[in-house]
């Protein structure tokens, strides 16, 4: 019996056997995204208590009844999840706020929360016995994608802006992916990757429309549910390009509570960057059409001008009680060497834009203190040197010679 009771659309709600379809809802096209709707009333008997207190799986696999793969054979050995939920006082004083909790999910085997997709997004394409996956990515949903096809022994196609920093460029190449650097934006790379997908028959496992996806993702939700006791943060503040992090967030803290495991939800706040903020922009206008303007930010993995999976991330949101707030390139860059040179967690810009956004709200004084806020970093600063640099500075350069060095500490 599979686990999945149907896929419903989030946007007219017609609702769908799981083997009837893949991808997008057959009357609303690509803005018909899938909902996987699971069979809660199964899984809560499977994770009890008693469940996760004899589990020893520290991975995202701990929590596979609520994961909608059938054939465990196509999960790869790489490590997924049980990222630290780390604790940062000094910032809860600064702030106000009672706890101020930093999931680090760079801790992942390609330095990305899209390793939570990916782990599933194959064994999904294996269960499918699919040989060929593609993806269109701004960076590290396909590096993501490349590194558990490598494992998985899949052929993978990968579309990616030119702009892509290189570091994510080339992971692509190490783990064997054919690559096309598309002359365009991330919004073109999306279409040709979906004209290919058809053209040739691959599995698409771009997360805009794959509905498996956001059930890797939830997973970082029980994690921090299942760290901190179980129970929920009071907030939880996540970075939105395509809005399915954010919507896979939101689903792992209401699957919690549907299933007994927490006993109130979070608000969600997303962040975005301010010259790549179609969502704030339809949030704020109560709308649920996405106005397009050329992103432009130093956050590559959230430089995206329509979300595909925006009307889910609105929903995260609204049903919450969230809001949607942006931050400038500028922020976000001050909030990464603040992060790293207080913490030692070094996050790229898009992984540091949900504590960014953090000090922004504080700053807004939308904290009435005494909350207890999580924020993902979901990305490794290592994978954009370039834009770390600007944050960083420059060292000195000195001549082998110890009295340069003695003017230099002395001034
Ligand atoms: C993909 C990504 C995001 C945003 O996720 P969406 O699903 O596109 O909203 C945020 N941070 C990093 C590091 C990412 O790679
Ligand atoms: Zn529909």
């Amino acid at each position: 019996m599979s686990k999945v009771l149907k896929l419903k659309c989030v946007k007219c709600g017609r609702e769908y056997d799981p083997s009837e379809i893949l991808y997008t809802c057959f009357d609303c096209g690509i803005a018909g995204i899938l909902d996987v709707v699971l069979d809660y009333e199964a899984i809560r008997k499977e994770m009890t208590p008693e469940y996760f207190r004899q589990n020893s799986n520290y991975s995202l696999w701990r929590y596979l009844p609520a994961i909608p793969i059938d054939d465990p054979r196509g999960i790869q050995p790489l490590q997924v999840g049980w990222t630290p939920l780390y604790e940062t006082a000094k910032f809860a004083r600064e702030t106000g706020l009672k706890q101020l909790l930093i999931k680090d999910d760079s801790r992942n085997p390609t330095a990305s929360l899209k390793d939570r997709a990916s782990a599933v997004g194959v064994a999904k394409a294996l269960e499918l016995e699919r040989k060929v996956v593609c993806a269109a990515s701004t960076g590290n949903a396909a590096s993501s994608l490349s590194g558990f096809a490598a494992s998985a022994g899949i052929e993978t196609y990968i579309f990616v802006p030119e702009t892509a920093p290189e570091a994510k460029v080339t992971q692509l190449l190490i783990y064997g992916s054919h690559v096309f650097l598309v002359e365009g934006t991330y919004d073109q790379a999306v279409e040709l990757c979906f004209a290919a997908a058809a053209e040739f028959g691959w599995y698409n496992r771009s997360c805009a429309i794959n509905p498996y996806l956001v059930e890797g993702k939830k997973t970082v939700s029980y994690e921090i549910c299942e760290q901190l006791g179980w129970r929920a943060p009071d907030v939880a503040v996540v970075a939105v390009g395509d809005g399915c992090t954010i919507a896979g967030v939101w689903k792992g803290f209401k699957e919690c509570y549907q299933l007994g495991l927490i006993d109130r939800l979070p608000r969600i706040i997303g962040v975005q960057a301010a010259l790549s903020n179609p969502v704030t922009r339809a949030f704020a206008s109560q709308s649920d059409e996405f106005e397009y303007r050329k992103p432009e930010t130093i956050a590559d993995s959230i430089s995206v001008g329509i979300p595909r999976n925006g009307i889910k991330a609105l929903n995260a949101v609204r049903e919450s009680g969230g809001m949607m707030v942006d931050v400038t390139d500028a922020e976000i860059l001050a909030a990464m060497k603040l992060l790293a040179e207080r913490t030692g967690i070094f996050g790229e810009p898009a992984g540091v834009t949900s504590f960014a956004g953090i000090l922004k709200l504080n700053q807004l004084g939308i904290f009435s203190g005494g909350e207890r806020v999580a924020s993902i970093v979901s990305g490794s600063g290592l994978k954009d040197i370039k834009s770390a640099a600007q944050a960083a500075g420059r060292p000195a350069v000195v001549a082998p010679d110890i009295d340069a060095v003695k003017r230099i500490v002395r001034g």
